[in-house]
This record gives structure tokens, sequence and C-alpha cells, in this order.
């Protein structure tokens, strides 16, 4: 007997007139200009003006604090079409987003009432830093240090590295150890919400270096913060004193559905690499025909939408589950590694398929083939993803 049941695709009305306002944005706003400003290594200031008035920074704020409060799923749906036009549009986004959530999930009503509204409408932009010049996968590692004074102050010490908006952002939600000898050592890390001006590159206590140069991802900027001294006071540790030595926890928890962010961006880079290749391998002729009408061009194009298609129900299944309550580590490590991957092997099979062409800066493919990579490092590198996802694995299937 048939049964009737939505596909896994569907979208509710409101995801599909969001979708389709997003992507009509990155068509006729990001990937006309997506390159110009990429081999600048420039700022896209006008664009994230327009992303400010769509309302865009405050997607899953709710909406007592001026945001939209919109889900989980669709965010990702979101971020997909950014991404799709240029991934450092969605890397503008991306980092404030795992600031609200740490904020909206582990905030104090003051720290909610004060950060959230600002944040709702772009007004201050959020990056977040674990990551040090010695330390990536292995945060239990860090060394920066916070020490609180007699006056009940903190003091940050010590070097974060790769913070992405880290001198644009007006609030670092920055992970540091308040007592370095505790074993674990991950209950002696706490997260401090640091305010600081937004484009200065020192403020007392803190040292912003000139952005890292990069082989993708521009636009958007990466860099050093080199804190000495930087004082925070107490009621900035994220969820006030309580959350004294929960900054590990709070952290590896937005990181999962920083995950899922992750995997949407992959989704919009496959996505937009198979769009070019679909156009591109119908234009060129080689041999008397369409390179499309060649098997081999042709298969590369079924597995590439095949793997498309793949990354996103796997990352919209992530999604759901996390919007549904239910425990998602599992689903959202395998949506990051897939996703990721998926972004690298479509970036590559579509500039195979541009020839020469896709060699050439003149081309959207050969920006799309240096972006993707990111992908697979961020938010845990796809290593880690398996090291994450074979351990729940196990977990789940005790014999
Ligand atoms: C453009 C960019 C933006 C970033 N933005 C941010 C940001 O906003 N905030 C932030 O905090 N960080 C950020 N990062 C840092 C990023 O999260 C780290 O680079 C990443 O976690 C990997 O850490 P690492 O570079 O130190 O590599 P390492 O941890 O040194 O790893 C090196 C290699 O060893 C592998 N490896 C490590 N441990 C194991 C293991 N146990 N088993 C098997 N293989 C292993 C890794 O997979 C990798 O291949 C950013 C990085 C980049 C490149």
């Amino acid at each position: 007997m048939a049964v009737a049941t939505d596909t896994f695709t569907e979208k509710t009305d409101e995801q599909k007139a969001i979708t389709e306002m997003v992507r009509q944005f990155a068509d006729n706003e990001i990937i006309p200009v997506a390159e110009e400003y990429d081999h600048e290594d420039k700022f896209p200031e006008p664009i994230v003006e327009q992303m400010k008035e769509l309302g865009l920074f405050g997607v899953t704020i709710p909406e007592e604090y001026g945001g939209m409060g919109l889900d989980l799923t669709t965010y990702a749906m979101i971020v997909e079409e950014l991404s799709r036009g240029w991934i450092s549009i969605s890397g503008v986004v991306n980092t404030h987003f795992i600031g609200s959530y740490l904020l909206m999930k582990y905030g104090t009503d003051e720290q909610k009432d004060y950060f959230l509204p600002k944040m709702a409408t772009g007004e201050i932009r959020a990056a977040f830093s674990l990551s040090e010049p010695e330390v990536g996968s292995d945060v239990q590692g860090i060394k920066s240090t916070a020490k609180q004074n007699e006056d009940g102050d903190w003091e940050i010490n010590g070097q974060k590295m790769w913070v992405t908006n880290g001198l644009l952002s007006g609030v670092v939600f920055v992970l540091v150890k308040t007592d370095p000898k505790s074993d674990p050592p991950y209950k002696g890390m706490t997260c401090f919400i640091c305010e600081k001006e937004p484009g200065a590159d020192k403020v007392p206590g803190l040292t912003i270096p000139p952005k890292i140069k990069k082989m993708g991802y521009k636009g958007v900027e990466s860099t050093e913060l080199v804190f000495d001294g930087f004082k925070v006071s107490e009621d900035r540790i994220l969820g006030g004193p309580d959350g004294l030595g929960e900054g590990f926890r709070q952290m590896m928890d937005a990181l999962e559905v920083g995950r899922v962010n992750v995997a949407a961006r992959g989704v919009g880079v496959a996505q937009r690499a198979m769009e070019l290749a679909l156009r591109y391998s119908q234009e060129r002729k080689t041999f008397g025909k369409p390179i499309a009408q060649h098997q081999a061009i042709t298969f590369k194009l079924a597995e590439m939408g095949t793997r498309l298609e793949a990354a996103r129900l796997l990352t919209l299944k992530a999604a759901r589950m996390k919007d549904a309550g239910e425990r998602s580590d599992l689903e959202a490590g395998m949506a990051k590694l897939f996703a990721s991957e998926a972004a690298k092997e479509n970036a590559e099979e579509a500039l195979r398929i541009h020839g020469g062409y896709g060699y050439s800066k003149e081309y959207e493919i050969e920006r799309i083939y240096r972006d993707a990579p990111l992908l697979l490092i961020g938010e845990g590198t796809s290593e880690i993803q398996k090291m994450v996802i074979g351990k729940k694995l196990l977990e789940r299937n005790k014999v």
C-alpha cells in the first residue's frame, strides 16, 4: 500500500520564501562581485550591510531579542545559499551564529539582554577563539590563561590563532585556562565574552596583528589575537560565575551545531561547483559534440550530483534531529565530514571539466577550488570527524 510521506528535502512555505530570497540575493549581489573581492582580498562591506538589512545576522536569535527566531534547519538552508554565492560571506555569519548560540544557551539574562539585540541587527558581530599557534585539534592543550585579580576582574594572557572575523568583530568568545593545573584539563577551562572595538588593532591588553594571508576564503579576515593583561569583569564569564570551568563543555556543544553549519557551507560549495560544471560541459565542444555527451564527463556529473544530494540529506537530517531535541553528535559529524569532502571533490571535478580555463582567474571555479579546502579543516578536520564518528558509533553499539 502506498503511503504519502513528506520528502526529506521538503521545505515549509516559510523556508521556501526565505531560501528563495537568499538565493536571489546571492545571484544578484554576491556572485557578480565575489571574484573582485577575492582577488583584492577585500572585506565585502556593502554585501554585509545588505545582509544586516535582510536580518541575516539574527536568523536563529529569538524574536524577543529582535531576531527571526528560526530553527537550525532553516538556518542551514540559508547558509547553503550564502555559501553557494561565496564561502566568505557565510564565514561572516558563521562565527556570529556560534556566538549567538553560546549566549542563547549558556548566557545569563543580563548577557542575553545586553548582547543579543545588538547581534540580531548585526550592529556587533561575533567571533570565537579556541585555536592557538601550537594547538588546534587538541583543544585541551591550549595555553592561554585568565587569572582573577583582587578586585574580582580577570586578566587574559596568551596568544590565539586563526580567529575568523578577529578584527572586525565587536565581541569574541575566548576559551582559556582558568585552572591550568586541573586534571583533566577541560575542567579548568572557561569561556570569556570579550568586548572590543570593531576594526581597532590595538586596545588595552589586546593586539591584533595584520590578517593572515590565505590561499582562499579571502575577504573575511583571519587573525591572531595577542592578549597581554586584557581585563574582563567577572560578569563576562559565559554564564556568569557559575560558568567558571564550564568553557570546554560549552564550546564543544557549540561546535556540534557549528558542524551542521560547516556541512551546509559544503553543500553550497558543492552545489555551485555542480552548476558551473553542468553549464560549461554543455557549452564546450570537443570531437564534434558538447563534452557533457562524452561518457567520461557524464559520469563525473552523475557522481557530483549524487554526492551533492547525499551531502544535503545528511546535513538536513543532522539539523532536523537537533531541532527535534534529539542527540545528533554522530549525525553532525557525519554531515560535516561528508559535505566538506563533497565540496572539495565537486570543486576539483568541476575544475577538471573546465580544462585549461579552470586554471584561469577569469573563471569562478578557480576561486571555488581554492576556497573549498577550508571546509576540511575548520571546526574539526576530517580526521577528527572520523574520530568522533567512530567513537559515537561504538558508544551506541556496545556489545
Ligand atoms: C581559515 C581558517 C579559519 C579558522 N577559523 C577559526 C576560528 O574562527 N576560531 C578558531 O578557534 N579556530 C579557527 N581555525 C582553526 C582550525 O579550527 C584549526 O586549524 C583546526 O582545528 C586544525 O587544527 P591545527 O591547524 O592546529 O591542526 P593540527 O591539530 O595540528 O592537526 C594537523 C593534522 O593532524 C591531524 N590530526 C591531529 N590530531 C590527530 C589525531 N588524533 N589522529 C589523526 N589525525 C590527527 C589533523 O587532522 C591534521 O590533518 C581556522 C582555521 C583556518 C584555516
